[in-house]
């Protein structure tokens, strides 16, 4: 039920959505603006994967139609190689073009994304996790969400046993094991569980899932197989951009050894599968550091970031912004003109 604080906030919201997509830069920036969109999953309600996801990360099928139409509105689409090649050889780029990305490579891209971007010929980017293509492996945050809700139907001493206390470290106001773990509080926990490397993550939860007697190794793959991103791939439409080999945060803490073989080797593997040269990067959870910039730079021709914003001729080809769009800012036409603008 909704309170009269959060009815006048929406309202307002409301107000501001509709400000914003009637005057957002969709309709007045000039010169040769790039819009990049970011996608992670496109899944139905229904679907079972759904239910460990963050809102921030999904978009329903048919919503994800609608945004390619209302895409072809304003923008032209093409391919970020496309356009970053042609404005590296100073050539000619649409005024306000459009290049779709998706981080991951998610098998649901494949599934429920490729046939729309097909029927509305609206090419886009794969950024796949080399490493990833065709196991059962699974990000931390997707590992993490799925062991709170099976530690949740256990006794409440779980939460006291040493495979679960590093939860305890986090900066959250309610310690996990004293509250209903429902998806907003899953969203908190990922987000304060970021403070910790990628390695210890995964250790972190191997030693969580051994606790609870839960085996990973029967799960479903949630990520494309080799068939399935070749298919997308030689269909044209869609290109291939490195992810990295195993989604490891290029951060300080890093060895170069580790940088280079994140960036150099998932290139390698990408191209041996999939028989073309991937030529974009996406820094995972848009971070990176100096050494991986640099390597970045000589291995690509341009790299997306989570920054929020739009690109021009003059922007950094390393340093590109982008929009990140999902179903609760994005399910009907006036939200989804005012998510373009990044202003709130
Ligand atoms: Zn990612």
């Amino acid at each position: 039920m909704e309170n009269g604080m959060q009815g006048s906030k929406r309202i307002l919201r409301r107000g501001a959505e509709h400000f914003a997509s009637l005057l957002g830069p969709h309709r007045w920036r000039k010169g040769s603006q790039l819009l990049i969109l970011m996608y992670h999953r496109v899944l139905p309600p229904s679907d079972l994967r759904y239910i460990d996801e963050q809102p921030g990360m999904v978009v329903h099928p048919e919503t994800f139609h609608s945004h390619l139409r209302w895409i072809k509105n304003y923008f032209e689409p093409m391919r970020l190689r496309d356009w970053l090649q042609a404005v590296s050889q100073g050539k000619h780029v649409p005024k306000r073009a459009c290049a779709v990305t998706f981080d991951d490579g998610w098998r649901d891209n494949y599934e429920h994304a490729f046939p729309y971007l097909k029927l509305e010929g609206v090419p886009a980017t794969v950024f796949m996790v080399s490493d990833y293509i065709g196991t059962t492996r699974l990000f931390w945050p997707e590992r993490l969400a799925r062991v709170l809700r099976l530690a949740c139907a256990r006794s409440k001493s779980i939460w006291n046993s040493s495979e679960f206390l590093w939860l305890q470290q986090l900066p959250l106001p309610i310690k996990p094991g004293s509250v209903t773990v429902d998806m907003a509080y899953i969203d908190a926990v990922i987000v304060a569980a970021k403070q910790n490397s990628d390695a210890d993550l995964h250790h972190q939860l191997d030693a969580m899932y051994r606790c609870l007697g839960e085996s990973e190794a029967d799960m479903t793959a949630q990520v494309l197989n080799w068939d399935e991103a070749g298919e997308m791939v030689r269909s044209g439409l869609i290109d291939v951009g490195s992810h990295t080999r195993h989604h490891t945060r290029l951060t300080t803490g890093i060895s170069i050894a580790k940088i280079e073989d994140e960036i150099i080797g998932s290139k390698q593997r990408l191209q041996d599968g999939l028989s073309v040269e991937p030529v974009t990067f996406c820094y995972p959870n848009g971070d990176v550091c100096s050494a991986a910039k640099q390597l970045v730079r000589s291995h690509y021709r341009g790299a997306c970031t989570t920054a929020r914003g739009w690109n021009n001729r003059q922007s950094d080809p390393y340093q590109l912004r982008r929009i990140s769009i999902h179903e609760d800012i994005g399910k009907d036409e006036t939200a989804f003109y005012a998510s373009l603008a990044g202003w709130f």
